[in-house]
């Protein structure tokens, strides 16, 4: 069979997010594995039974993971460090010490999945590491879909994209890299390969993804080698190797020449593939799986220009199936969950259910003519049409804002006045010590929120209950001994969301959740007009909180850059265009909360790296806009506001010009998993301003001691003089608890204050 209609991969998290709860539930000793490992092969089996009766004709297999699948593919294949494997812990609970650590020993790294606000586990592969078939999931998922009568395509993330995401285990030496085991990872795919193809799989899928990025020719050379051996065995199912979130250049190329049987092309990203693809030698004897249905936005398909656009690959393969230009990892579950969306957008959108049914429709106009779809093609066609015509996109007062833009609204004044305006009043200590923040969200001021969203609270006791948190967190960060204090942000369900929802041109969902990592989720908002800011957003709550210290109180909002990666945005115009629409928005935040007396404002821009374009020669125009975008954001502000921004997520080193040309008073940053090492890349460019490498990870439950943090801060002050060294963790806290947040934080005033009496 060939595979006609298909998408590359399902959300796992549940529908109404059982997976999270299962997981969370597990973690904390609440119920059993047995309990969990139900919750998951219902999820498996809801899942696989839905795409095959939506018509799919191939249904994706081994999509289903406990957190992550590239910690999946790590364990698949035997790739697990000793240093966990030594903890004696059964199979479960050393996945899930990869994933989160335990108190001995620190999880393995995590960072974002190509430029997605998915998480991935780093592998770490060192020249030792046994690469054998270690563990089953792959095969048994097979099988169990098999029971049900469902017949899968295992999805495995490809050997050559595990091993370039991989990072070289502590102790390697310095000239190893991931990729030289490749030859022994190969082997351990060669026999799962031949297990599947015992078992009777017809279809394996190897992701590739990371050929989208620039690859030297080594890595194009590999890419050569590995899919011609494994096109050569024998004993194998049929391949399927797709690449998705770009244009794959010449690595189409060279999978075209290679013996597997189908490629897979994202062709939502732009049309540089698509037009390419007739010249493309060696398609012609395999099926081209196009990428036709955006797998990480949530419009709905204009299938007309689908079907036109697969109608022009048709003369270019041997065969053209229908699919998703990515995993539909990226969206949420159904638009139909949604009981409370704005009744004239709720058309336009389409999340993974209705991609599923678009993919099916144009398979079948596809392969069957256009006339057994002839209803379906007409209902998609009003909503499409009516949101490009829509009067609620435009707003001309924000238009002719943009217009009236001059130089002067991106330029602050120059650093040093602001320098010392800003010494002069705020007074800090050297070293000051701040958080990123946000404090624990209890399960009190979440509760808060929800009664007053059910209406078993009125606005004033919310009011209340947030004002009464705030005092807490403000009291207990001056107990502390913390310089500059943060309001701890209770209000807000997400950063993100919560600016969202108090601006024009947005709604949100209500079930619309995508996992982040683990069991972390997140429910992107979706801008789908012109943005503007009705009144005030923050100023209350963080004059309430300057009322009751002495000390600052940082204002806290969230950049335009960051807005937008972390919502589902409009795509009918440059993203750039959109960002200062945003910025414009937070630029009014900003004076009014100067207007309210606060004197340093933060305005966080953590996802600035993950829009970066994952080739280079895009790199420049998104860096001028993100930045453009910042600055117009800020620069309103007079001199003695100190502006703050903070930035996480590191793999800083494409983007540090631009963190420069940001222009913020003081940064942020992550740093303590790299040790500080992004110090001295910021002085190799330049920068000279307030920095804050963060000094301890938050995203593990472990109490780092105040040795470890004053040793950070003392390789820290190797790179940076103390005058423009700050003091925090490496991002916000709302994830962890307090008894742990509280430790931390007393470990890092500490250790601080025994580096000011070195001093
Ligand atoms: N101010 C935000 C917080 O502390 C920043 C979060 C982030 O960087 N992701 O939660
Ligand atoms: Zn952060």
């Amino acid at each position: 069979m060939t595979i006609g209609s298909t998408v590359l991969g399902y959300p796992r998290i549940g529908p109404r997010r059982e997976l999270k709860r299962a997981l969370e539930s597990y973690w904390a000793g609440r119920s059993s594995a047995s309990e969990l490992r139900e919750v998951a092969r219902e999820l498996r089996t809801g899942t696989w039974l839905e795409l095959r009766d939506a018509g799919l004709t191939s249904v994706p297999g081994n999509t289903f993971s406990y957190y992550d699948q590239v910690l999946d593919t790590a364990v698949t294949f035997g790739a697990i460090p000793e240093r966990y494997t030594e903890l004696g812990l059964d199979s479960l609970d050393t996945y899930f010490a990869l994933a989160r650590g335990v108190e001995s020993t620190p999880p393995l790294e995590m960072t974002k999945w190509f430029d997605t606000n998915y998480h991935y586990l780093v592998p770490e592969i060192g020249p030792d590491t046994e690469f054998r078939l270690a563990d089953r999931t792959p095969i048994e998922q097979y099988r169990e879909a098999a029971e049900l009568g469902v017949t899968t395509r295992p999805v495995l993330v490809g050997p050559l994209t595990f091993l370039l995401l991989s990072k070289s285990a502590d102790g390697a030496p310095e000239r190893f890299r991931p990729l030289d085991r490749l030859d022994d990872l190969l082997a351990a795919y060669t026999e799962l390969l031949g297990e599947l193809h015992r078992r009777g799989v017809e279809w394996v899928q190897l992701d590739e993804p990371a050929f989208v990025a620039d690859r030297s020719r080594q890595d194009l050379e590999h890419l050569r080698r590995v899919y011609r051996a494994l096109g050569e065995l024998t004993e194998r199912p049929k391949l399927f190797v797709p690449t998705y979130f770009g244009d794959p250049g010449e690595a189409l190329d060279v999978l075209a020449a290679t013996p597997i049987e189908a490629v897979g092309v994202d062709l939502v990203v732009g049309t540089s593939v698509r037009d390419r693809l007739p010249t493309v030698r060696g398609l012609r004897d395999k099926t081209l799986v196009a990428g036709l249905i955006d797998g990480r936005n949530i419009w709905r398909a204009d299938l007309d220009s689908v079907l036109s656009t697969a109608a022009t690959l048709l003369g270019a393969a041997g065969a053209v199936a229908v699919s998703t230009s990515c995993s539909l990892l990226h969206v949420p579950y159904d638009v139909a969950a949604e009981t409370n969306i704005d009744p004239r957008v709720e058309p336009w959108l389409a999340f993974a259910r209705q991609k599923v049914s678009e993919v099916v429709v144009a398979g079948r106009a596809l392969s069957e003519g256009r006339a057994g779809v002839r209803d379906d093609l007409t209902a998609a066609r009003s909503p499409v049409a009516d949101r490009r015509t829509s009067e609620r996109l435009r707003d001309e007062g924000v238009r002719s804002r943009l217009e009236a833009l001059r130089p002067r609204d991106f330029r602050r004044a120059e650093y040093a006045s602001r320098r010392e305006a800003q010494q002069r009043v705020l007074k800090l200590p050297s070293l000051p010590t701040t958080t990123i923040g946000s404090f624990p969200q209890t399960t009190d001021v979440r509760k808060a929120r929800a009664a007053l969203r059910d209406g078993t609270i009125d606005r004033t006791a919310y009011k209340q209950r947030m004002t009464d948190e705030i005092e807490r967190v403000v009291r207990l960060q001056e107990e502390i001994g913390l310089d500059v204090l943060v309001h701890g942000e209770p209000e807000r369900n997400d950063m993100v969301q919560y600016f969202s929802e108090n601006m024009e041109g947005f709604v949100s969902t209500e079930q619309g959740w995508v996992q982040s990592y683990g069991s972390r989720c997140v429910r992107p908002p979706i801008l789908f007009g012109d943005v503007s800011r009705p009144k005030p957003i923050t100023t209350e709550w963080a004059k309430k909180a300057q009322g009751m210290t002495d000390r600052p109180v940082k204002g806290m909002l969230t950049g335009p850059v960051t807005i937008l990666a972390w919502s589902f945005v409009r795509d009918d115009q440059p993203l750039g265009d959109t960002a200062k629409q945003v910025a414009l928005a937070i630029r009014d935040e900003v004076s009014d909360l100067e207007a309210a007396g606060i004197g340093v404002i933060q305005v966080d821009e953590p996802a600035l790296r993950e829009l970066l374009p994952l080739r280079t020669e895009h790199h420049a125009e998104y860096l001028s806009w993100a930045v453009d975008a910042f600055r117009l954001a800020t620069s309103g502000s007079s001199e003695t506001t100190q502006i703050h921004t903070h930035l996480c997520y590191s793999e800083f080193g494409e983007i540090i010009d631009a963190i420069v040309s940001l222009d913020a008073d003081v940064t942020s940053i992550e740093a303590a998993r790299s040790r500080m090492e992004v110090l001295d890349d910021l002085n190799a460019v330049g920068f000279a301003r307030g920095i804050g490498p963060g000094v301890y990870d938050i995203h593990s439950p472990r109490v780092p001691r105040a040795e470890e943090i004053e040793q950070l801060l003392g390789a820290a002050l190797n790179s940076v003089p103390v005058e423009r060294l700050w003091v925090n963790p490496d991002c916000g806290l709302k994830t962890r608890g307090y008894a742990e947040v509280e430790a931390a934080l007393r470990n890092t005033v500490e250790a601080t204050e025994r580096i000011r009496r070195s001093l």
